[in-house]
């Protein structure tokens, strides 16, 4: 008789108890909260009040999991949105309009959650627990037998999995039981994010796509930004976001101001016609923060997938799409012999891996708006700082790169691919996209106007006697 406990019944928690529901006689998911009975936020998952894309490599990854997740998600109103069709202001301008495979899903994260919690317990065959906090484990250095939870109670088992999110205290409970601290590194940009729902205006069309005004780094000024996407149920949420000395306000005036002040005023002139449907909620402490339990003499029967190992800034919506890669990674390790002795170091290293790009990708970035921190230390070689030199270089190419993506229609593909994470990063590094990102932009980059006229789903939303006044503004 086998049993495996997961801590937490967010996004990883369920696909995890999914995965070992195949493998083990027994599945408990404990979860501090209670879970609503539609899609609905909830206490636990406070973030869930926020704009949540979810990535088309992700929600590949959970319908591999848990078949029909993504149709279930359709039919509740999800709307399927390629990442070329976006209207997308850059850093290095606007973005041409393209016809590519690469997808994002957008609704509420409410919805998400509801859908794989349905997906996972549909079987019968997951214990949940609700309103019981975990406060320890079991065991000792070598091996975790358990968990302890509030109100009283201790329940054995073969396999942990830490799944509570990111503010996790696995390494506080591993410490107790006599293991060495968990190495964590950071990086701190200071993002903010400021959102609202807002009733969508007469005239929105169901194919309305999506408005992304993305922060820039490196320019030596706070990233300014923002989201505009329409949810399952006609509403549209809007996400204000700002790096540390740009942080948007959530108050009224301010609210609009921020994004009235923002590269271009499309997302402010479009709310000037929506009624809002909230309050404006700020969502703070936003950094990347990886966990290496990978680096522990791992314990027999812990794992920690998610947000408990690796969190993301959620400027690159990539958390959910980790939480789905995590779980994959545990049904690659059972695949391999089940529960069984050096199951856990395996797929701790797995999910490390799988993790591995974004952190780099994500904590690259980040590093370059003003008065991020980290405690990551720059290598080192013969006494020469290593970041030193060549973080100026990566960061020129990856300048470089974006200013060529957004006029060539090649390159941009690539790189939706595997923003999606529907791709490896390596398709980005052909011969091909290496020639035309060396040569860079061919033509002259798009106006405000031109890139808006892209899109007649806009329909009248959008005067184009405002656009013109933005555009010569610009
Ligand atoms: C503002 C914001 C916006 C984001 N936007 C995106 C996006 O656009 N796209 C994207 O992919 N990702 C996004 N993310 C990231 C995404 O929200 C997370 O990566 C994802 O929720 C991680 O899932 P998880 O299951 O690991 O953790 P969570 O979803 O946080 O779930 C943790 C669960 O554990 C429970 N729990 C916690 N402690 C205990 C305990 N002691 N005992 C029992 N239960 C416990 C909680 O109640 C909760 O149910 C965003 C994050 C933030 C903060």
């Amino acid at each position: 008789m086998t049993r495996a406990v997961v801590l937490g019944g967010g996004m990883a928690g369920m696909l995890a108890a999914s995965v070992l529901a195949q493998y083990a006689d027994e599945v408990v998911v404990i979860e501090a909260d209670r879970f609503p009975d539609g899609p609905q936020p909830r206490r636990g998952v406070p973030q869930a009040q926020q704009n949540h894309m979810l990535m088309g490599g992700g929600a590949d990854a959970l319908d591999r999991l848990l078949p029909g997740t993504t149709a279930a998600l359709y039919a509740r109103g999800a709307h399927h949105r390629k990442i070329g069709q976006l209207l997308t202001l850059s850093a290095q301008g606007w973005f041409r309009r393209l016809h590519s495979d690469a997808y994002v899903i957008n609704c509420s994260r409410p919805l998400v959650d509801h859908v794989v919690r349905g997906q996972a317990l549909r079987e019968g065959t997951i214990e949940v627990i609700e309103s019981a906090k975990v406060t320890g484990l079991t065991g000792d250095a070598g091996r975790v037998t358990g968990v302890r939870a509030e109100p009283d109670r201790t329940i054995t088992a073969d396999l942990v999995v830490d799944a509570t999110g990111s503010r996790s205290k696995a390494p506080q409970w591993l410490a107790e039981l006599g293991l060495p601290p968990v190495e964590e590194e950071f990086v701190d940009a200071g993002l903010t994010y400021a959102g609202r729902f807002y009733e969508i205006p007469e005239g929105t069309r169901d194919d309305f796509p999506g408005i992304l005004i993305q922060t820039e780094p490196g320019t030596g000024r706070p990233g300014r930004g923002a989201a505009l996407m329409l949810q399952e149920d006609r509403r549209w949420i809007v996400c204000l976001m700002g790096t540390r000395g740009g942080t948007p306000p959530n108050d009224e005036d301010g609210f609009l101001e921020f994004a009235r002040g923002l590269r271009h005023p499309i997302v402010a002139d479009l709310l000037s016609a929506a009624r809002p449907l909230t309050p404006i909620r700020s969502s703070r402490a936003l950094a990347n923060r990886r966990r290496y339990f990978d680096r522990l003499p791992v314990p027999e029967g812990f794992l920690a997938i998610g947000d408990a190992a690796l969190v993301l800034s959620p400027n690159y919506a990539t958390g959910m799409s980790m939480a789905a890669f995590g779980a994959e990674a545990l049904r690659d390790g059972l695949e391999n012999g089940g529960l069984r002795p050096g199951l856990s170091r395996t797929v701790q290293a797995a999910v490390a891996k799988a993790g591995e790009w974004s952190w780099q990708m994500a904590t690259g970035n980040d590093r370059w708006f003003p008065g991020a921190e980290t405690n990551i230390r720059s290598r080192r070689l013969l006494g020469l700082d290593l970041g030193g030199l060549l973080g100026p270089l990566q960061r020129g190419f990856s300048t470089r790169w974006a200013r060529t993506a957004a006029d060539n229609l090649q390159v941009a593909e690539a790189t939706y691919a595997v923003t999606a994470l529907s791709a490896p990063p390596e398709q980005m590094m052909t011969p091909g996209l290496m020639w035309a990102v060396m040569r860079g932009p061919r033509n002259v980059p798009l106006t405000a106007e031109q890139a808006i006229a892209q899109y007649p789903e806009f329909g009248d939303l959008l005067t184009a006697g405002a656009i013109q006044a933005r555009d010569g503004r610009q």
